[in-house]
């Protein structure tokens, strides 16, 4: 009798240590609350003003994956942007405290406008730049929420869908009539685009590009069936439409709040966990502008498009073939770009303008913005290296990218992407301004502006390669 028990212990022990530990496939996921302190400025707009309501709190969202041999893990925050230094920070705190590598984890901003700033005061490519108080806050929070979801791991099944929804995104770059395109506030204009031209607007011909309309999504449940937490990701800027100087995580909270309501995932144990990351929507919004305006009162807007998304996106998870395991691959990298630098007709604008300035002559922000980037250009250094990621997770691909994308690229990357679907996590790891295509930049437009870009005409093409030679090396490996 007791030797039967031994062996039968025995067995266990084997499986347990050979099979369970190697080959379970475990997921857990937690949350922490970023909600910065009022009067802190928020920063969507040319002219930031102080937050004065927090509508909704700010979370960072956070969802650990091991296959057993391999650990990934993905960090979004409700923040318009991250600097490079608050995601080094937080990438090193995990792995000095859990173990977990840090080209490993995934951390970036959903993009709301409705949040103060995590990204520092600085030059973006000043190396000196010290980080202020609350991103070193976010940066911490970062860290042990993903220690809190390191925590929760527990066996788990995951499955993958895409869903489609169109009506909710435009691109927001037109082509207008011909001499109808605004002056830059660099001085003169060759723009043949302009973004944002304005609700029926009597110039329009047609948008300048493509949307993306996929909702690419995958989840986690337990062995049970018990959803355990949810991974969305939607090409659209942000909704806006707050009340005043709120505070709010725009329609991605709302998304994660519809979602888990729709899935019945409500006061759990541990809590479920949504998490909308933004696609590659640098040059794609909410507004249609061959309509007229659509009034609404404050939050109605993104209540419906966070609905209408989390609807499609919940018809989409019935049909979530589930899987009790796959394989998982992460790789980190840095691609050398050259930075932009300005004309010597733009600097010589730009100071001109400068100069012209005195405390009361209040100058036309955006302009001011943009002579001031102008002269930081004037400085940069010749090349700077920009941090990549690609993510494996059966036959998903995920890239990470710390530029605000247009759509082509995203929509290229689908097609081109050896593991389907894939998808693009944009404002990843850092936020280096507008990235738009060779062909976009032909065109002009608010984009491509020096300052709001920053990098040579050809980096889109060239990170597109580099992220697509990485999904190619995982989808390779044994
Ligand atoms: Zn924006």
């Amino acid at each position: 009798m007791r030797r039967t028990k031994m062996i039968v212990l025995g067995i266990t022990l084997v499986s347990a240590l050979g099979v369970c530990a190697a080959d379970t496939f475990r997921a857990g996921a937690a949350k922490g609350n970023i909600t910065p302190e009022l009067g802190g400025k928020i920063v969507g707009g040319f002219k930031p003003f102080a937050a004065a309501h927090v509508h909704d709190d700010l979370w960072v969202r956070a969802l650990v994956l091991d296959d057993g041999k391999t650990r990934v893990a993905f960090a979004v925050c409700d923040l318009i942007g991250i600097s490079r230094n608050v995601a080094d920070m937080a990438r090193r705190l995990v792995e000095e405290e859990t173990k977990l590598p840090a080209g490993h984890l995934l951390v970036s901003a959903v993009h709301t406008h409705s949040a103060t700033s995590a990204r520092g005061s600085g030059g973006l490519f000043d190396l000196d730049q010290k980080m202020d108080a609350y991103q070193i806050f976010v940066a911490r929070r970062i860290a042990d929420t993903v220690r809190c979801a390191i925590n929760n791991l527990a066996p788990a099944r995951v499955g993958w869908g895409a869903a489609s929804e169109p009506r909710h995104v435009f691109n927001r770059r037109w082509h207008m009539k011909p001499g109808t395109v605004p002056m830059t506030p660099l001085g003169g204009t060759n723009d043949v685009v302009q973004f944002n031209p304005g609700y029926r607007n009597p110039n329009l011909v047609k948008p300048a590009g493509p949307t993306d309309p996929e909702i690419c999504f995958f989840a986690v449940q337990t062995p049970e069936g018990k959803p355990l937490a949810l991974f969305a990701n939607y090409s659209l800027h942000y909704v806006g439409g707050v009340r005043g100087a709120d505070i709010s995580a725009d329609y991605f909270g709302m998304f994660n709040d519809r979602i888990r309501q729709l899935l019945g995932a409500d006061r759990q144990e541990p809590p479920f966990i949504s998490i909308m990351s933004n696609g590659t929507s640098g040059d794609i919004n909410n507004i249609d502008f061959s309509k007229d305006r659509q009034k609404l009162p404050p939050y109605a807007k993104m209540r419906i498009v966070a609905n209408d998304v989390a609807e499609k996106v919940h018809a989409a998870y019935q049909t979530i073939q589930w899987r009790d395991h796959v394989i998982l691959g992460a790789a980190f990298g840095e691609i050398e770009l050259q930075l932009r630098r300005p004309t010597p007709e733009q600097l010589a604008y730009a100071k001109a303008f400068l100069a012209e300035q005195t405390e009361a002559s209040k100058p036309n922000p955006r302009r001011m913005v943009y002579a001031k980037r102008i002269m930081e250009h004037d400085r940069v250094p010749a090349t700077w290296k920009f941090p990549l990621q690609a993510f494996r997770l059966g036959d998903v691909g995920i890239v990470a990218i710390p530029f605000e994308v247009f759509c082509e690229s995203g929509l290229d990357l689908k097609r081109r992407s050896p593991l389907k679907p894939s998808f693009t996590v944009e404002l990843a790891n850092g936020c280096f301004g507008y990235l738009p295509t060779p062909e976009q930049h032909a065109l002009g437009g608010y984009e491509t502006w020096l300052g709001s870009n920053r990098v040579e005409i050809d980096a889109s093409n060239k990170i597109l390669d580099r992220v697509l030679e990485m999904l190619t090396q995982l989808q390779k490996a044994p």
